[in-house]
């Protein structure tokens, strides 16, 4: 670890961004300086917390600090995010990185052109028990994909619908397992509490013949968080809630089942650390800084998954009937 700590600020310190700055906060080879955030009270009453300065402008940070994680509405993610890579800082941008592809691509090449990193929040690659299904030795690349990630209405992120939202963490998951570009694209979807796309139904298909078939939902009675994989030899299934991973799969043996031989089959839990998830992807950032590295989850690949999410979404509109134009995010810049 470097004896000279990185700089860090906090840009947006509303519902997550406060658990940023805490991390960063206790976090080794880092210095938290600031926190800053549009509302002087939010970011004051959290700099006292952590002892660090308050700052309503976030541009007066610029030049003070190595690296941020820009925590604030996807609506603002490009300025925010825009005029800190060009300052030559390091940044940690909250998924959807923004709301078009037009603007991540400007994104990743401000980042290429300053030579900084730029790192999507895509929390859930780094939850321990995707982490488990990879260090279990086992998966190879699944042919079909199933994910359900279900919320209660909780009346937050409405400035994008349940897509940008909620299904664009498992679109990146399915991106990064199929290891394959989609070629097909099909979604339903439409408005059930909000005016805006609020529960929405993908089905992917890529270039290796994997599919994934994901469901979102913004206005369910409970949570739900899965992600089923499988393959021509294994079945796994990850709950992101239960922070538990399971495989089903045949050894290669035989086994007598009443009677009759069958496939011998087991059935068991995965290990499963106990890594707070958004201390292992803000760890990750500090890393990839400090060994001058290409993150896990670059803007490369934040850009991809929001390529995808915008056909779905595309395709969405499409379909759907009594989406209210005005409630729609724009599908083009400026639009
Ligand atoms: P929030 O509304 O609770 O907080 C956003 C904060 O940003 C507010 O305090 C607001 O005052 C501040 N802000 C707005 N514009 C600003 C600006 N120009 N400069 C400085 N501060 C500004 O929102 P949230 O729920 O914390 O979500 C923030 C982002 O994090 C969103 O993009 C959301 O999609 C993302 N998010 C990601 C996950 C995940 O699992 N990775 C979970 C929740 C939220």
């Amino acid at each position: 670890m470097t004896s000279t700590p990185l700089r860090a600020a906090v840009i947006g310190v509303g519902y997550l961004g406060r658990f940023h700055a805490r991390k960063y906060a206790a976090m080794e080879g880092v210095k938290l300086v600031a926190v800053a955030d549009a509302s002087r009270e939010r970011a004051e009453a959290l700099a006292q917390e952590l002892g660090v300065e308050a700052r309503d402008d976030y541009r007066t940070l610029l030049g003070e600090v190595d690296l941020v994680s820009v925590v604030t509405p996807t609506r603002t993610h490009f300025e925010v995010a825009a005029e800190c890579l060009r300052a030559g800082v390091h940044v940690l941008l909250e998924k959807p990185m923004t709301v078009t592809v037009a603007e991540a691509d400007g994104l990743v090449a401000l980042a290429e052109a300053r030579g900084v990193v730029l790192q999507v929040g895509h929390l859930k690659r780094f939850h321990p028990a995707i982490d488990a299904l990879r260090r279990s030795g086992l998966l190879k690349t699944p042919r079909l994909m199933e994910g359900w990630r279900l919320a209660p209405f909780k009346g937050r992120a409405l400035d994008v619908d349940v897509v940008l939202d909620l299904m664009i963490h498992d679109v990146d998951l399915v991106l990064d397992f199929a290891g394959a570009e989609v070629v097909e694209v099909e979604a339903m979807g439409g408005p059930v509490l909000t005016g805006d796309i609020d529960a929405a139904w993908a089905r992917l298909k890529f270039a290796n013949g994997s599919v994934a078939v994901l469901h979102a939902s913004r206005a369910a009675m409970a949570a739900r968080r899965e992600l089923h994989l499988y393959q021509e030899d294994a079945a796994f299934e990850v709950d992101f809630i239960a922070r538990q991973a399971r495989v089903t799969r045949a050894t290669g043996g035989r086994a007598l089942l009443e009677g009759v031989e069958v496939t011998e089959v087991v059935r068991e839990l995965l290990p499963v650390g106990s890594d707070d998830t958004l201390e292992a992807q803000i760890r990750d950032f500090r890393d990839a800084v400090l060994q001058n590295r290409p993150p896990r989850v670059d803007g490369r690949a934040g850009r991809h998954a929001l390529a995808v999410t915008e056909e779905i979404r595309r395709r969405i509109h499409a379909f759907a009937v009594g989406v209210a134009p005005g409630r729609l995010p724009p599908m083009e810049p400026g639009a």
